[in-house]
């Protein structure tokens, strides 16, 4: 248990824990070893959250924004400083390789925190004059905000949550995935050791009952989940009856679209960067491949070559590419989606197999000759399976790329500049990608169409989704009334 936290939460600034709740261990997924175990929130851990929560927002909500946004770059600092020491961490608590974790986790949150501590000190109202009388509004926090975050990006999730939320004068109780519990705490503490008042941003733990008895709160004003859609459809209806406001991140099933007059090595790589980074477990990741058909056979052969290049082996290896399935139940979904393509007929041009080693290891998989119809082209699988699929047109594709009910991600690699943009224009899909795939960088909106979900992170499109405009009408002459 070398991961093991101080306690299982952070709650008003301080490490707590209540060992009345049920223990949940968490695994090294690349060897199956316990590093830590923890407990779940009883609802006495809640109600002291939310309690928390509410009493530090109106005195944090009272702070200027360059005072609220100096603790967010401060934190952001701290969380540059402690880059090696916290991406070791999220390789422990998700698998991802050491070689990943250094690059786009920790550094991901500091951008957050960074960008939305320097916009904290420019949000504004508007003005609007009326003749003599005007209108004025001003841009106000939600209140206290329930973050709900899914186990592939622990600390961006938190921290892509925490850094709009705060910057706006919103207090935050956070609840990471039960599977990686761990860097959300870390994220506590930075914020705390920047300046963030106690009970600003707060951590508990605990499984989907947690997450549901905060959604319910009445103490609790937004919801932002970063998760499936099932449990995405679960808590917007929860939030519904008490009319929250929501974020909703939720699955994609993305098209990568290929002409073929694109670049093939760069498009074989944009191919590997939006199917096989973080072993595939990324929500945007563009897994149905449509290439056109006279490059087919190039494709398929180059992106073989290149996928040999796979190293896989302990994530903490600053030389490992390729890490394990963050669970043992999370390989097993895999497993079944691998078993279901291969029994509807695909072909698997590589990989296919569990890997026998301890771990939840499985080799990087792409399948051809897939069809519109097959499970693997309909469902998120969340996994490293490529599904490469053909096509004639340019018609065809833009309709077949839009027949899936997800709308969160979609790429086009073509030469074709006009055409490029016809096919961002024409995805029905919230982030789009030309001749490049799954950048998140944090100036630019994040989030989904359709099923994928509601609202955007990121950007300054984020500060809409934590803040609310109150209008406040000025008249300069007297009430003329009727009688
Ligand atoms: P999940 O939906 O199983 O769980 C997400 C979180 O919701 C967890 O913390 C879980 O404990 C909690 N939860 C479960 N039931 C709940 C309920 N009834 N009420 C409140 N909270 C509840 O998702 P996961 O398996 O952790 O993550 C994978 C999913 O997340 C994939 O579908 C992936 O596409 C999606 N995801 C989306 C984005 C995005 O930005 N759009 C980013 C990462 C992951």
């Amino acid at each position: 248990m070398h991961q093991q936290p101080t306690a299982s939460h952070f709650i008003d600034g301080q490490y707590i824990d209540d060992t009345a709740g049920d223990a949940f261990d968490v695994l090294y997924p690349a060897t199956g070893e316990v590093i830590a175990r923890l407990h779940a929130a009883t609802p006495a851990i809640i109600n002291r959250a939310l309690d928390a929560a509410r009493r530090a927002q109106t005195d944090w909500a009272a702070l200027t924004g360059t005072e609220r946004g100096r603790v967010l770059r401060r934190a952001a600092d701290i969380m540059r400083e402690r880059n090696h020491d916290l991406s070791v961490l999220e390789t422990f608590d998700t698998g991802k390789p050491y070689q990943e974790t250094s690059v786009a986790d920790a550094t991901s949150g500091a951008d957050a925190l960074e960008y939305f501590g320097g916009l904290a000190g420019s949000l504004t109202g508007e003005h609007i004059q009326l003749g003599a009388d005007f209108v004025y509004s001003r841009r106000e926090a939600l209140g206290v905000c329930v973050g709900i975050g899914a186990w592939n990006y622990p600390t961006q999730i938190a921290c892509w949550k925490a850094a709009p939320a705060l910057a706006c004068g919103n207090a935050m109780v956070f609840k990471p995935s039960e599977t990686t519990p761990l860097s959300a705490l870390k994220v506590a503490e930075i914020l705390n050791e920047a300046g963030a008042p106690a009970g600003t941003f707060n951590v508990v733990q605990g499984l989907g009952a947690v997450g549901a008895s905060l959604v319910t709160d009445p103490r609790v004003d937004k919801v932002s989940l970063t998760g499936s859609v099932p449990t995405g459809r679960k808590v917007y209806a929860a939030a519904a009856e008490g009319m929250k406001h929501v974020t909703m991140e939720l699955g994609g099933k993305s098209p990568l679209v290929i002409f073929d007059d694109a670049d093939l090595e760069n498009a074989v790589s944009g191919a590997i960067l939006g199917n096989f980074y973080s072993s595939g477990q990324v929500c945007s990741n563009g897994t149905r491949v449509f290439v056109q058909k006279g490059i087919k056979d190039a494709f398929l052969k180059r992106l073989s070559e290149r996928l040999k290049g796979v190293i896989m082996g302990d994530p903490q290896d600053p030389k490992t590419n390729f890490g394990p399935m963050v669970s043992k139940n999370q390989r097993d979904i895999v497993e079944g989606y691998i078993a279901k393509g291969i029994s509807e007929g695909a072909h698997v041009s590589f990989g296919g197999k569990r890997v026998d080693k301890a771990g939840f290891f499985i080799e990087p998989t792409v399948f051809s000759d897939v069809t519109d119809d097959m499970t693997i082209a309909r469902e998120e699988i969340f996994g490293p399976v490529m599904s490469v699929l053909d096509f004639d047109t340019e018609e065809e594709v833009m309709r077949r790329a839009n027949d899936t009910e997800f709308g969160l991600a979609a790429g086009v690699f073509t030469a074709d500049l006009t055409r490029a943009h016809r096919m961002a224009a024409g995805f029905e899909a919230g982030t789009c990608y030309i001749n490049t795939y799954n950048l998140a960088p944090v100036e630019a909106p994040f989030g989904g169409m359709k099923m994928s979900g509601v609202g955007r992170e990121n950007s300054k499109a984020a500060i809409e989704h934590y803040s609310q405009l109150k209008g406040v009408y000025v008249a300069m002459t007297d009430v003329e009334a009727p009688f």
